[in-house]
C-alpha cells in the first residue's frame, strides 16, 4: 500500500471505513432530497464545482509540485483506469447541476495536458443548471499551452480561463515553474486566449516572501488597462509536500499597501456571493473607480478566512469528491458511477454529503497557532485542484 493510499478515501461502496456518505444506507429510498439546491450545516449553498482533470503538470512550481517529491518516477500518480472517463464527468456533473451548481471549473495538474480535452468541454456546455441556463464553463491554466488551443478551447463552449502567472520577469518566472519555461510563451498565451475572446481573463499570482515579491508592481502596471483582472494570491498552506512557512506569506494588506504607494486604489463590492477574491479598483484623480483601468483582487486565504460564503465541491480526477482545499479525505463517488446506481441516486449521495458538510478550516487555522495546522496528511493541490 502506497503512502497515498493510507489516506485515500475509502470506496463508497464499503462505507465501513474511511469517509462514510451520510445517510448511506437510505440511498435508493424515499425521502432523501435528490434535486433542487442543496445547502449546507452552516447554509452555505453548493454552487461552484471544480473538476481536476489530470494530476499530471509540466510545471514544477515549488508550492504546489516541488521538483524534489514529483520527480519522473514518482510512484503515485494515478494510473489511466483510475480516471473519470468524459462520459463519467459529464454524468457526475449533470447531478451537481441538478443539485444547485452554477459554475464549473476545469483545473488539475495541468488541465490542458488532458487528451482531447476539447471533447469534455463540448459536452459540458450542452448540460443546463437548475434555472434551465448553460453553467459558467471555465478553466485555470498555467498558460504553456494556452497559444495553441485557446481557439478549440473557445470554439467547444469554454466561456473564460483564468491563467497562472507569478512573475514577468524572466528569470524569476523560470525558477517559479522549475522547469525553465520562459514568459514569453504563457504572455502569447493570454494574447490568444483574448482574441479567442475567453474572457473576462483572469490572471493569478501566487506571492511568496522573497521570492516573487518584487514582481507585483510590474505585473499590476503591465495587466492594468488591459481588460485582465489580476489577482494576488496569499501562498497558501495547501498539501503536505511544499514546506509551507507562514514567514513567506505576504499578508493581502501590506500588497495592498506596496500598491497603493503607486497606483491608488479603492474598494470594490463583491461581485458575486462566495466570491473568493477582494476586489479593488484603479482610483482615477477624483478618488472613483476608473473602470478603462480595471481593478486587481486579492486572496486572502490565510489572513482572512472566507469560509462562511465557501460554496465550492472539488471533484477529484479519479471521481472522489472533496468539501474543503484542506480536507485529508473524500468521498468515492466513482464507485457510484460504475457501480449500480442511478442518477437519482448520485444526486441523493451528494445532496446528503453537502448537507453534511461543516467544513471550515481557514477560520479554524485563524485561532491556531502558526503552523499548527499542517497534519501532514493533506490532499495535494495539483490532485484536487485549486
Ligand atoms: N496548473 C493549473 C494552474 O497552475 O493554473 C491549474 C491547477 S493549479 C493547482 C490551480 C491554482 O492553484 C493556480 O493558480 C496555482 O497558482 C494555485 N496554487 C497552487 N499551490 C498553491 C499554494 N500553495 N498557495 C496558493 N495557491 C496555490
Ligand atoms: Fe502545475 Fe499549476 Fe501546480 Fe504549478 S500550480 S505545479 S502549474 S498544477
Ligand atoms: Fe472553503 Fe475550506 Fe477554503 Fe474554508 S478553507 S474557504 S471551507 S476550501
Amino acid at each position: 500500500m502506497t503512502e497515498r493510499d493510507t489516506h485515500r478515501v475509502i470506496p463508497l461502496v464499503d462505507a465501513r471505513a474511511g469517509l462514510p456518505i451520510p445517510g448511506f444506507e437510505s440511498i435508493g429510498k424515499p425521502g432523501l432530497k435528490s434535486a433542487g439546491q442543496v445547502l449546507d450545516q452552516r447554509a452555505r449553498p453548493l454552487r461552484d464545482l471544480r473538476i481536476s482533470v489530470t494530476d499530471r503538470c509540466n510545471f514544477r512550481c515549488s508550492y504546489c509540485m516541488p521538483k524534489e517529491i514529483y520527480t519522473k518516477d514518482y510512484p503515485h500518480y494515478l494510473p489511466h483506469a483510475s480516471l473519470l472517463s468524459f462520459e463519467e464527468i459529464t454524468r457526475v456533473a449533470q447531478q451537481f447541476l441538478g443539485l444547485g451548481v452554477q459554475k464549473i471549473r476545469l483545473t488539475g495538474g495541468e488541465p490542458l495536458l488532458r487528451k482531447n480535452l476539447e471533447q469534455l468541454i463540448e459536452q459540458l456546455s450542452g448540460l443546463r443548471t437548475l434555472e434551465g441556463k448553460t453553467p459558467d464553463l471555465t478553466l485555470t491554466t498555467n498558460g504553456s499551452l494556452l497559444a495553441r488551443k485557446a481557439r478549440a478551447l473557445k470554439d467547444a463552449g469554454l466561456q473564460r480561463v483564468t491563467i497562472s502567472l507569478d512573475g514577468l520577469d524572466d528569470a524569476v518566472f523560470r525558477r517559479m515553474n522549475d522547469v525553465d519555461f520562459p514568459v514569453a510563451d504563457v504572455l502569447r498565451g493570454i494574447e490568444a486566449a483574448q482574441a479567442a475572446g475567453l474572457g473576462p481573463i483572469k490572471v493569478n499570482m501566487v506571492v511568496k516572501r522573497g521570492t516573487n515579491e518584487d514582481q507585483i508592481l510590474p505585473m499590476a502596471r503591465y495587466f492594468r488597462g488591459s481588460g485582465i483582472a489580476l489577482r494576488l494570491i496569499e501562498y497558501m498552506d495547501v498539501g503536505a509536500t511544499n514546506g509551507w512557512r507562514m514567514d513567506e506569506v505576504l499578508p493581502s494588506a501590506e500588497v495592498i499597501a506596496r500598491l497603493q504607494q503607486e497606483l491608488p486604489l479603492i474598494p470594490l463590492e463583491a461581485s458575486q456571493e462566495g466570491e473568493t477574491a477582494q476586489r479593488w479598483g484603479y482610483a482615477n484623480a477624483q478618488g472613483k473607480h476608473d473602470v478603462q483601468q480595471g481593478e486587481i483582487g486579492v486572496i486572502s486565504s490565510v489572513t482572512q478566512a472566507f469560509c462562511k460564503d465557501c460554496n465550492r465541491a472539488r471533484l477529484s480526477t479519479e471521481g472522489q469528491l472533496y468539501l474543503c482545499l484542506f480536507a485529508e479525505q473524500g468521498y468515492d463517488l466513482r464507485g457510484l458511477i460504475r457501480g449500480q446506481g442511478s442518477d437519482e441516486q448520485l444526486r441523493q449521495a451528494i445532496a446528503s454529503i453537502w448537507q453534511a458538510r461543516q467544513d471550515n478550516y481557514s477560520e479554524q487555522r485563524g485561532r491556531m497557532p502558526a503552523q499548527a495546522g499542517s497534519t501532514g496528511r493533506r490532499i495535494e493541490m495539483s490532485y484536487i485542484g485549486g
